[in-house]
């Protein structure tokens, strides 16, 4: 082996290794005041699918938000399961205390969790690159006439109790 070539090889490997997005499908949503752009798919690998993941416009340009519930907790009286939002329990009608969420670090109250999300700033950065350069063709797309949007059942905003 040519000296120098053992760190170009270990390198492929690496790129080898990581994460690759096969295919991302975008469904528009045409709300003009809504700063919610998109609904996306992402394919990883050509085996596995992420649904729900959404385009959202910011202050600084678009940004991608991974697919999320909101999160809940149980009544102290019947353990009826309730949004942290909620002044009622939705099952026995008490009054629930407020201000039940935890707070991040910019004091902003945590009312979702991810479901699906990477777990380093790379990772991140690629899904964000190709999920907004897909976005960006389908809304170019879009403007073409006889433009028809891609096959995509309606995501959900809830998520399905789970009865345990
Ligand atoms: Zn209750």
């Amino acid at each position: 082996m040519v000296k120098g070539c053992h760190f170009a090889w270990s390198r492929v490997l690496i790129e080898a290794k990581k994460m690759k997005i096969s295919e991302v499908r975008v469904k528009l949503i045409n709300n003009k005041d809504d700063r919610l752009k998109a609904f996306c798919s992402m394919t990883v690998d050509n085996e596995f699918v992420v649904r729900d993941i959404k385009v959202i416009e910011g202050t600084s340009g678009y940004f991608v938000a991974m697919p999320s519930r909101k999160i809940s907790d149980h009544c102290e009286k019947c353990g009826g399961k309730n949004h942290l939002r909620a002044r009622f329990c939705n099952n026995c009608g008490a009054s629930l205390p407020e201000n039940r969420a935890r707070q991040d670090i910019k004091g902003r109250m945590k009312l979702h969790a991810d479901i699906a999300h990477p777990i380093n700033a790379e990772c991140r950065q690629r899904i964000q690159e190709k999920v907004i350069s897909a976005f960006e063709e389908e809304l170019e797309k879009s403007k073409e006439p006889g433009y028809k949007p891609p096959e995509m059942d309606e995501p959900d905003d809830e998520v399905p109790e789970i009865v345990s």
